[in-house]
């Protein structure tokens, strides 16, 4: 038959058992805040107050190694003053706390007077305190060390035991899981931070390129397009080249604005009143160096009475844009292209037709998809980026329109989209251009 094993000390058993329930309560509680917690000076604070009290010691604090000095700084302490604490450097060379990083194992000095690598400069910053013995165990990480926790001056002034080791070694175990992840973290908030200013600055640089560059642009186009008229037939060739060169960068700016606007939305609106032909006027003489270079034919279609509408006008003149684009793109030399305005009661619709290459009926409904082509990526003919109509539809129904497509493959296709003349006219603030 068994027989119950004999406890010479049953009271010290019970202590003991007492303190392991302790122990494992607190380890319990110090994992459940290291996985929920983004505190770490907390959980830190929590190790060393439980490491004090488990091993019933005067006081513990941490120490991490400075990675540009190479000495050892205080983190957190128990039982001292961690204001003072933070302001001592502990040397690596010739002190217990470097001894064990460089070891990377725990080192127990029961009478600190009696080693010449105690640093006496900790106790003379904190006056009242004096240190006489150390537990220190390595904060370890799986390849290098970080640094050092350390408890002094065991209560009931025995040396501290190899039980005592085992413990803190859990503890230090938590603490540099706890240390690494607040590293972690801030280094992911810096990069973040850092991500953030960087994409400011592109924004700006963006819209300095939509803005600054379209104006000289402009004239460039404009000037080109007169004396492409106006000069020798000889001249012709030389000045096509300039129109064709200044309409590619306008292409360019377009996309950049296009993937700007994806990436950021549109914003907020600035509602100008203008004349809706005005605006397809200038939009379409943009495109026509392009058109001429395919000798396309590019005609407008509009009502004689002006038709004044009320919407943010450079973004209207980006969807048409878009939209004359893709009708010069995808159509063969020698087309058709025809831009036109349609007056509806309190509505204007804006058709962009081609007689191009068309677009499959099942494919009609996907066209409007942010990043869609119909050709394959593989086999494709045309440059472009799959994001001119899904902008265009974005900014069409953000001032209450619509935007749709009809075509017939190998015959040609017909864009419109559809707006309210006065769009958001209850808006008091809207501005108003010299309508003429
Ligand atoms: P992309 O930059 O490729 O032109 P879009 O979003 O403007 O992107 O157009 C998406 C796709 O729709 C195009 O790649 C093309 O396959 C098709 N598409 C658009 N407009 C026309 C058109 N007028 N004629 C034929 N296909 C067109």
């Amino acid at each position: 038959m068994a027989t119950a094993p004999l406890i010479d000390n049953p009271q010290h058993a019970l202590k003991q058992l007492q303190q392991q329930v302790m122990f494992l309560n607190r380890m319990v509680a110090i994992s459940r805040l290291l996985n929920s917690t983004v505190d770490f000076n907390h959980l830190l604070q929590l190790i060393m107050d439980t490491a004090t009290e488990i091993l019933e010691a005067e006081a513990s604090s941490i120490l991490l190694v400075d990675e540009h000095t190479g000495d050892l700084f205080f983190v957190a302490s128990s039982g001292t003053p961690q204001e003072e604490l933070s302001q001592i450097k502990v040397p690596m060379e010739g002190s217990i706390a470097g001894t064990i990083v460089k070891s990377g194992e725990p080192l127990i000095v029961g009478d600190v007077s009696q080693d010449s690598r105690h640093y006496a400069g900790v106790d003379d910053s904190l006056g009242s305190f004096h240190t006489q013995s150390i537990l220190g165990v390595p904060l370890n990480l799986r390849t290098h060390c970080i640094g050092v926790l350390e408890v002094l001056n065991k209560c009931n002034g025995e040396p501290f035991n190899q039980g005592d080791v085992e413990i803190l070694l859990s503890l230090a175990s938590q603490a540099a899981v706890a240390i690494e992840n607040a590293r972690l973290i801030r280094s992911l908030r810096d990069a973040n931070r850092r991500l953030a200013e960087l994409d400011s600055l592109k924004s700006n640089f963006i819209s300095i390129v939509s803005h600054e560059l379209r104006t000289p642009l402009m004239v460039v186009l404009g000037y080109a397009g007169f004396l492409r008229e106006h000069s020798a037939p000889s001249a012709t060739g030389e000045i096509d080249m300039v129109l064709k060169g200044a309409r590619q960068l306008q292409s360019i700016i377009d996309q950049i604005t296009n993937l700007e606007y994806l990436e950021h939305g549109l914003g907020d609106q600035e509602r100008v009143c203008f004349k809706l032909q005005d605006l397809i006027d200038e939009v379409s003489e943009q495109w026509r160096p392009l058109a001429d270079g395919k000798r396309q034919t590019l005609r407008k279609n509009f009502p004689a009475r002006p038709i004044t509408v009320c919407v943010d006008r450079s973004q209207i003149g980006l969807a048409l844009s878009n939209l004359l684009n893709n009708a010069v793109t995808f159509t063969p030399e020698e087309g058709q292209l025809e831009v036109s305005i349609r007056p509806h009661t309190g509505m204007v619709a804006v058709s962009v037709v081609d007689t191009g290459i068309g677009i499959a009926k099942e494919k009609l409904e996907r066209i409007f998809d942010r990043f869609y082509q119909v050709e394959d990526h593989l086999t494709r003919h045309h440059e472009g980026l799959g994001v001119g109509l899904s902008v265009a539809k974005e900014i069409v129904e953000l001032h209450g329109g619509r935007i749709w497509a009809e075509s017939v493959v190998g015959r040609g296709s017909r864009f419109t989209f559809m707006l309210p003349i006065r769009w958001d006219d209850a808006v008091a603030d809207v501005k108003r251009e010299d309508v003429r």
